[in-house]
């Protein structure tokens, strides 16, 4: 059994996530915002035997993520196999490099590029106490710099960003045999995606678990899509 740590899990492709790994044996840190109307959580926590914790969690807040160690020592949980860095959001209405909303680009920034290298941080110790730990962001196919399109430029560049966060990252935690690397969940029908979106999120969900599990300590921070295809930077 291991132990994963899973932000913004109370639904779309976290609670996906959430639900196969508790299917398959393995315990879950799933972490919402507001936790008491975390329904779907709830449900799952019910017949999971214990193997689901679910605990508070603000990644666009320095002071939430503080929290975390605590909550965790709460919950006994003294080593974690692997984060994945999933919570996030599509940013403000306003997003073209013509008619910005400056605020929502910095929000975005936040909870999509800053608080994934804040999470993990404070989960490195915790890392550190298993062995051949691993660290996922889900990053965006539409962070990649090799798409010259406009839109979503706020989107855009914070997942950019954080595909670059998390190859230094990697390159960074090597030495603790500790390997890291970005995928991309696929077009996925969730609130984010829409129900015009390719894929279910039981199917990213699948993808993205065969990913982790496939990863190995002293690979490269490689860019990843769900069915395990390696995109361009
Ligand atoms: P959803 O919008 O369905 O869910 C987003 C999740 O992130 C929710 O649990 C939400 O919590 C959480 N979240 C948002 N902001 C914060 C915050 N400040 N603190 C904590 N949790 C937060 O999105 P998806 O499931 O579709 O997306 C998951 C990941 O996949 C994201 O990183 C997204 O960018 C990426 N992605 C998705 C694609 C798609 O087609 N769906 C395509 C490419 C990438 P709450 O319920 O409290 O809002």
């Amino acid at each position: 059994m291991r132990t994963y740590l899973i932000t913004g899990a109370n639904r779309g492709i976290g609670l996906a996530i959430t639900e196969q790994l508790l299917a398959r044996g393995d315990k879950v840190v799933a972490t919402a915002r507001q936790p008491a109307e975390a329904q779907a959580l709830a449900k799952l926590a019910a017949s999971a035997s214990g193997r689901l914790v679910v605990v508070e969690l603000d990644v666009a807040s320095p002071a939430s993520i503080a929290t975390l160690p605590a909550q965790l020592a709460k919950a006994d949980i003294t080593a974690l196999d692997v984060l994945i860095n999933n919570a996030g959001m599509i940013g403000p209405k306003r997003q073209s490099t013509l008619d910005m909303d400056f605020d929502g680009f910095a929000e975005t920034l936040a909870v999509n590029t800053l608080a994934p290298l804040r999470v993990a941080q404070v989960a490195l110790p915790l890392l550190k106490a298993a062995k051949g730990s691993k660290i996922l962001t889900i990053t965006s196919r539409m962070g990649s710099l090799s798409h010259m399109t406009s839109d979503r430029i706020a989107y855009r560049t914070s997942k950019a960003a954080v595909n670059k966060v998390m190859q230094g990252l990697s390159t960074d935690l090597a030495p603790e045999g500790i390997v890291v690397a970005v995928a991309h969940p696929g077009w996925v029908k969730t609130d984010m995606g829409g129900q015009a979106a390719a894929i279910e999120p039981a199917e990213s969900a699948r993808g993205l678990i065969a990913v982790v599990d496939g990863m190995t300590s002293g690979d490269v921070c490689t860019f990843y899509d769900y069915s395990g295809q390696i995109i361009p930077w």
